[in-house]
């Protein structure tokens, strides 16, 4: 089957009904099928909905943001972390001062010691999506060779 890009708005939920995310109110998400450009139970379960449906997508966390790794807390001296000034349970940043440093989340502050968690803060989360597709068209080659969504609806850039 031809790959699509495919324009949609979604509402996301937590099993508990709380709403984590949602594109109303802003630019609905523009993506190419099969690109790695939106989690892959989501892309998978988009696959051939028409526009103008409205649907309801289940994705379990191990298709969404992977299951919770309790290797990945952590606890670490005070000292050793590049924050300044205060920290406090819920803030996150970034271990290094790299872009591409991953993300830890302070679950817990004792004294000098400080327990990090380095799992996305979805992980081991089910996900309820609510999605309507606002619209979708056969991908250009230029943009199935690049691997994302070109255009007014999409991405644009000189290359
Ligand atoms: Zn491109």
């Amino acid at each position: 089957m031809n790959r699509r890009v495919v324009t949609f708005h979604y509402t996301l939920r937590d099993p508990a009904g709380r709403v984590l995310d949602t594109s109303a109110g802003a630019d609905p998400i523009v993506y190419l099928e099969g690109a790695g450009q939106i989690i892959d139970g989501l892309d998978e379960q988009l696959r051939g909905v028409a526009p103008g449906v409205k649907t309801c997508v289940q994705v379990p966390a191990a298709r969404a943001y992977g299951e919770r790794d309790p290797a990945q807390v952590q606890q670490v001296k005070r000292t050793q972390l590049p924050v300044d000034g205060e920290l406090k349970v819920g803030d996150q940043f970034q271990t290094e001062r790299d872009k591409y440093a991953p993300i830890v989340t302070v679950v817990a502050i004792e004294g000098e010691h400080v327990t990090l968690d380095a799992n996305h803060p979805l992980a081991g989360v089910d996900l309820t999506f609510e999605v309507e597709i606002v619209a979708a068209r056969p991908a250009t080659a230029p943009e199935l060779a690049h691997g994302h969504a070109h255009g007014a609806d999409g991405h644009g850039h000189c290359q």
